[in-house]
């Protein structure tokens, strides 16, 4: 496996061993899924290896090697599409939440349980709460050193295996908690608790040996001591634990996608057709290139973003914006590795077909691509908001076009309803489709923003202008076209570029 010159000499040696290791335990891996039973003595090697500590930190008996050595393991063990999200769904079932907001007793009572590879489960998704995970309604009610939970929880991962659960609740119904998302609360919940159980086991595609059920909550008493941060912090824990998640979900891909070009090309080289391999056809040379390209891109995506996470950099962009990059490249080389491989490549005796099934499961699980294409509309407008701000244009008086301005020019004073007009209809030349923003018309005169309302509401009365409002007041004005002829004659909006003739204006 490539490495990347920012790894430690200690994640390039884990790279390499792994990749050994993983080797050695596919063919067992391989025969378990045609029984769908799951190689659980694959997962104990795994544990006792100490993989599953990788990103513990190191004085809770792990290896420490954070978010990047994390992502190494997910890869090489994700070529075995059952043990690799087993080992996904252990480290999403609340390492990182406990790591970033467990007290210390939380920390030193479970990260050793994690290291020593206790399966764990992230409990989000809820039978009428999919994608919009603020609506959960399992409720949380505090009684002295308790709460007890009530609710059900769909589409769980390790199901009826995993000793410890992630669980996020509803703990208050108060209308201003919500609207400042305070009205969740995260627990950890054990295997056995009285009143939990599993209600029932899902048939999932690509799971044929992977438990995925829905879960029960039954007037489950959990300690307040089981509560990670405090009551209200859920919605916080929550997302930062799903970006945590979304970048292993990338390093899981990486692995689909570096199996389907190890199966395709080998494949390509030894099948003959028109009298010579198949690789040696531009057709499919080009789809093997397109493999090359995606997985080399999607693990640099991967790798920066856990180099971010390992830096403590906010990485809420870059964990979504690679989750959505890596899992459509990861389905686009399923469709071509397959269509490399021919008939081959539909059947369950190449690998290529399970990575075709689980790599469309992942659209959807983790938070579906357009709930990580939200995240990325909001987050990423947000954090570029200084450079998209609109650069501010002016006509050229020798060219007639607008023209960029370097600078702030000097804002007009002594404004009155008149200049008001005058900057619309000056916008009207600059950008005739759009309307001005309060930011654009700020910039142009030296106004408070109560006046600046007086004046646009007058100029709306007499039919001059156009609002647009939002709840906060009016956002956006324009000129109307009775605005436009009252600022200026016709002649000053009339512009014609120097090749059309005189006899063809009117
Ligand atoms: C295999 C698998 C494993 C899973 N594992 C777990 C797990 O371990 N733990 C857990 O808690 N959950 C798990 N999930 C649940 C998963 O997180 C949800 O399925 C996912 O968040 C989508 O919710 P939903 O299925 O209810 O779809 P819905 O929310 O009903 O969405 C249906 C469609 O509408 C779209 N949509 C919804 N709202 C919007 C919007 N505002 N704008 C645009 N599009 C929108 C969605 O993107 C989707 O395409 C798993 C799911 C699967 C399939």
């Amino acid at each position: 496996m490539d490495y990347f010159p920012w790894w430690t000499e200690e994640q390039k040696k884990l790279a390499v061993e792994l990749g050994e290791f993983a080797e050695e335990v596919m063919p067992r891996d391989a025969g378990a899924r045609w029984k769908r039973e799951f190689p659980w003595d694959i997962f104990e090697k795994i544990a006792k290896k100490g993989y599953t500590g990788v990103a513990v930190p190191k004085e809770y008996g792990g290896s420490g090697m954070g978010a990047t050595g994390a992502c190494i393991v997910v890869e090489q063990f994700c070529r075995m599409p059952g043990p690799g999200r087993i080992m996904v769904g252990n480290m999403i079932g609340g390492l990182r939440q406990i790591i970033e907001f467990g007290s210390d007793e939380q920390k030193a009572r479970f990260l050793p349980r994690i290291a020593q590879g206790e399966l764990g489960a992230i409990v989000i998704t809820e039978p009428f709460a999919g994608t919009d995970a603020a609506a959960i309604s399992m409720r949380g009610k505090r009684e002295g050193d308790s709460y007890i939970l009530n609710g059900k929880k769909r589409f769980i991962v390790s199901a009826g295996i995993a000793s410890r659960h992630m669980v996020y609740v509803r703990t208050s119904n108060d209308p201003a908690d919500i609207a400042k998302y305070r009205h969740l609360t995260a627990f950890i919940v054990e295997k056995g608790a009285p009143g939990f159980t599993v209600e029932k086991m899902n048939e999932v595609l690509g799971f044929e040996n992977i438990q995925n059920g829905v879960l029960d909550f039954d007037d489950v008493p959990v300690p307040v001591a089981n509560r990670l941060g405090q009551e209200g912090d859920g919605w916080k824990i929550m997302t930062a634990g799903l970006n945590f998640e979304r970048t292993l979900i990338s390093a899981m891909t990486i692995g689909w996608q570096g199996e389907l070009l190890r199966n395709a090309v080998p494949y390509a080289q030894r099948r003959v057709q028109f009298g010579k391999p198949t690789i040696d056809m531009p057709g499919n040379q080009t789809k093997i290139a397109d493999l090359i390209i995606r997985l080399k891109l999607a693990r640099l995506a991967t790798y920066y973003t856990a180099y971010l996470w390992d830096l403590g950099w906010d990485i809420t962009v870059e964990s979504n914006v690679t989750k959505v990059f890596n899992v459509e490249g990861t389905m686009q080389s399923a469709l071509d590795a397959v269509q490399v491989m021919g008939g081959d490549g539909v059947t369950p005796f190449y690998p290529a077909q399970s990575i075709f099934e689980i790599a469309k499961v992942e659209h959807i699980s983790g938070g579906t691509m357009e709930a990580c294409r939200m995240v990325i509309f909001k987050s990423g407008v947000k954090q570029w908001e200084k450079d998209l701000k609109m650069r501010r244009r002016v006509i050229d008086e020798e060219l007639g076009v607008p023209v960029p301005v370097h600078g702030a020019l000097p804002r007009e004073k002594d404004v009155d309803e008149g200049k008001v007009l005058s900057m619309l209809a000056e916008d009207y030349r600059v950008n005739p489709g759009l309307f001005m923003s309060r930011d654009d018309m700020t910039t142009c005169l030296d106004v408070d923003d109560a006046r600046l309302d007086a004046f646009l509401e007058a100029l709306e009365k007499k039919d001059f202008a156009k609002l647009y409002r939002t709840k906060k007041g009016i956002s956006l004005a324009k000129a109307t076209y009775d605005g436009l002829k009252a600022a200026h004659p016709k002649e000053y909006y009339r512009w014609f570029p120097g090749w059309v003739t005189p006899d063809r204006k009117f």
